[in-house]
């Protein structure tokens, strides 16, 4: 974590992704230079000492900071408008740093039941091992998050679109009931992406990413990433991260620097692909159903008109028939990746039942709307004529 420095306060966003927090060194690069290194020297023992009194600014350990992980902490901080960002190995270190530095034992979290399935184990294994009380709730239901949450609350935790069936979590409403017991709102933005919602604007406090997925965007290395205000980063996260050590190794974060200066051309990209094959999948026969917060029949459209600035660029459907059905489609895909992994420059289909979900019991996967017949697809960046081909001739075996 350091100082947001070297940025023009006027800049607009896409300026951001591709100039901020840019640190150069005395070459002058014009790319991010990668410091792939673990320490730093000292001029004289002082130098060392003041270090790390915190008196003078600048580098100690690649465990602690490092110049590349810097600027991608804040560029990113920059373009989310929070006060500061840690960036750490994978999305699931993002997610466990922001929920372990906040809580004790003794306290309680309230989460929405539709997680990520690593997310949920945290919440609900991890997490009461060390004495925190976790209740899952239906995230769409106000009342229930009312009702769940006490003066012991200390956190809630959301993903809006919640992975896999894109349901929405109505992040301002949530945010004033937990702040009202005095618990910090902590979201997991990785669906929606840093392009079309803006937690922190909502009354969130904390934001959390995969940047394993759209922020790299082409597949090719893990990171993650924790937003909030200066205060929590320097008095909770820093202290945790520091000596627990999930850093983000500086190669990863330069590839994942790059990742961002390109990240609302790719992500606008695959929004307009993802709603032109929401609309085809819509109008296919052998489609049952198609879930997508982009259309006017999305049950929740009216809420992800008000917080997103986009369909975005997932696409969850049913098929009509069974398993058997599902998985021959999935095999006749010749385009189309089956894949666990999604934001990739590549499409990626998921059937999370057998797959990303097959942990949870039958009744709670059905209590979460993942049936045998659902299908998500991560929209990537290959032409949306090409895609639609591809899945019209699948469900056409
Ligand atoms: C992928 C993902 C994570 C975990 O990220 P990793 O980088 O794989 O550790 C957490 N939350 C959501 C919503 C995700 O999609």
């Amino acid at each position: 974590m350091t100082d947001i420095k070297k940025h023009n306060a006027n800049w607009k966003s896409r300026t951001r992704l591709v100039r901020g927090g840019i640190d150069r060194s005395q070459h002058g690069e014009t790319s991010e230079a990668i410091f792939l290194t673990s320490g730093f020297r000292y001029d004289n023992a002082g130098t060392a000492e003041a270090r790390f009194k915190n008196e003078l600014p600048g580098f100690v350990y690649s465990r602690y900071s490092n110049p590349t992980v810097a600027m991608l902490e804040n560029r990113i901080a920059l373009y989310e408008g929070a006060e500061a960002a840690c960036c750490v190995a994978s999305g699931m270190a993002a997610v466990n740093t922001a929920l372990m530095s906040i809580l004790a034992a003794g306290d309680e979290v309230v989460a929405a039941r539709a997680l990520f399935g690593s997310c949920r184990y945290i919440i609900e294994d991890l997490l009461p091992r060390f004495g925190v009380k976790s209740t899952l709730v239906d995230g769409s239901d106000l009342q229930q998050w009312e009702a769940a949450l006490t003066p012991k609350t200390r956190a809630v935790f959301l993903e809006t679109p919640a992975n896999p069936t894109l349901e929405l979590v109505d992040i301002a409403a949530v945010a004033k009931l937990a702040h009202a017991v005095g618990a910090l709102v902590v979201v997991d933005n990785v669906f929606a992406t840093p392009v079309l919602q803006k937690p922190l604007t909502l009354g969130a406090d904390i934001v959390v990413y995969s940047a394993t997925k759209h922020i790299d965007g082409q597949g090719r290395c893990l990171g993650g990433i924790v937003l909030a205000s200066r205060q929590l980063v320097e008095e909770k996260f820093m202290p945790f991260l520091k000596h627990t050590g999930p850093s983000l190794s500086p190669f990863n974060a330069w590839v994942l620097l790059k990742g961002l200066e390109t990240l609302e051309l790719r992500v606008a990209e695959s929004c307009r692909s993802a709603a032109r094959i929401a609309d085809f999948l819509a109008s296919r026969q052998g489609v049952a159903r198609v879930s997508y917060p982009g259309r006017d029949d999305f049950p929740q459209a009216e809420l992800a008109r008000r917080q997103m600035a986009g369909g975005g660029p997932l696409v969850a459907f049913e098929l009509e028939g069974d398993k058997e059905r599902v998985f021959r489609m999935l095999d006749a895909l010749s385009l189309i990746d089956i894949s666990n992994n999604l934001g990739d420059s590549k499409s990626l289909v998921t059937h999370p039942a057998t797959t990303t979900h097959q942990r949870l019991a039958p009744a709670e996967r059905a209590k979460l709307g993942i049936s045998d017949t659902l299908l998500r697809l991560s929209v990537g960046l290959e032409d949306a004529e090409d895609l639609i081909a591809d899945l019209d001739a699948a469900l056409s075996r």
